[in-house]
């Protein structure tokens, strides 16, 4: 494998006497789709943030294409893609504009309908976020991250509270864009989405590292230790059902 872009080090976040993150280390390497997995409260998002250089780590060391966190936080800023919450977003400027003044903020010069397109709303350019549905906002968040020209982004549970076409729509856009633009560090806990979508995923409970693998080395694991489902699973599941009886309805496929 190449040189690690991200190397996280026995980071520690200690919130009063909850140790949110519990001495974890990985590494994430060019152009992987690395996922960290885990219920609600595991300390994924901590673990996101502080990599981001958004919240202060209690311990341990981080580093971002070399960058440490602690010295190059401004550095590391400028590097990465990272999503905004999207009630951050002016809400009297439309689609187009939104990216230009993130762009902005990077002193850079982009083309906002060309990175537009690439998550499939050019035609959306002169409307207003507030006019977009559910997957549509969460397409424009991930163009959002895109305007740095950014060599990683970071996805915080991008599918949560999308309908199963939305999701499918939004897992092949991720597809295409580590394809055509970058690395991709997402948290989810979606077991299908991570299967899907993740070269190799890092699972977390209770701000511990528990595993950290393919998601079929991690199955393959499992089997050889000798489990068995307990009953036959369908071929097809209600979620399958729902895509094929509603088609393409709900959200243009990429
Ligand atoms: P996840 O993203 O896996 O759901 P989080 O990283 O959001 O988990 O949270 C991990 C733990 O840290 C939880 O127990 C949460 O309550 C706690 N926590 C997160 N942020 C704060 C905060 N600002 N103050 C106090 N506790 C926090």
């Amino acid at each position: 494998m190449s040189e690690p872009i991200i190397e996280v080090l026995d980071l520690q976040k200690r919130y009063g006497n909850v140790d949110a993150v519990n001495g974890i280390s990985f590494s994430i390497y060019h152009g992987e789709i690395f996922g960290l997995l885990g219920p609600n409260g595991a300390g994924k998002t901590t673990t996101l943030e502080i990599i981001e250089t958004l919240k202060e780590k209690t311990s341990g060391a981080v580093k971002v294409y070399g960058y440490n966190i602690d010295r190059d936080a401004a550095a590391i800023k400028q590097i990465i893609g990272v999503q905004l919450q999207s009630s951050g977003y002016y809400p009297g400027l439309n689609l187009e504009q939104l990216l230009e003044l993130f762009a902005g903020l990077y002193n850079t010069q982009i083309n906002p309908l060309q990175i537009l397109s690439l998550v499939n709303l050019a035609d959306k350019a002169k409307a207003k976020v507030k006019e977009l549905s559910g997957g549509q906002r969460q397409r424009f968040s991930i163009a959002t991250t895109l305007v740095n020209n950014p060599k990683v982004i970071f996805l915080d549970e991008p599918t949560t509270g999308l309908d199963p076409q939305a999701r499918r729509s939004l897992w092949e856009l991720i597809r295409t864009i580590r394809a055509s633009v970058t690395t991709i560090v997402l948290t989810t806990h979606y077991m299908d989405e991570a299967e899907y979508l993740c070269d190799r995923i890092a699972i977390m409970d209770q701000g511990r590292l528990i595993a950290l693998d393919s998601p079929d080395a991690l199955i393959d694991q499992l089997l050889q230790g000798g489990f068995e489902r307990k009953k036959d699973v369908k071929a097809a599941t209600l979620e399958d059902v729902f895509i094929a009886l509603t088609g393409h309805s709900l959200e243009p496929a990429l």
